[in-house]
């Protein structure tokens, strides 16, 4: 069963509460059973650390969870934008 449109919706929302997500792509959600697992991309200003980006990616994990209950886990990817200078590598087999 795939989720309802509005399920997708609401963790765009949340994820779009984060403003220091400059992009985001590649959402997915799974049920299992009837929780939810989700899968994102994320993308943020390469200028900040990775233990910023790895901070603020868990604080975008923890408002999805906070705002859909039904979610059971979030897989959070970050990558560096590309807009702002960001290299996100081509591996040829699947899209970044
Ligand atoms: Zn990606």
């Amino acid at each position: 069963m795939a989720p309802d449109r509005r399920v997708i919706e609401a963790i765009e929302k949340s994820i779009r509460k984060s403003p220091e997500v400059t992009s985001f792509h590649k959402l997915k959600a799974r049920y299992s059973g009837n929780r939810l697992f989700v899968d994102v991309h994320l993308r943020f200003d390469p200028a900040k650390s990775i233990d910023e980006t790895h901070a603020l990616g868990h604080r975008v994990k923890v408002q999805i969870i906070e705002d859909s209950p039904i979610v059971e886990e979030v897989n959070i990817h970050l990558e560096p934008e590309p807009a702002l200078g960001g290299y996100i590598q081509d591996d040829k087999t699947r899209k970044a």
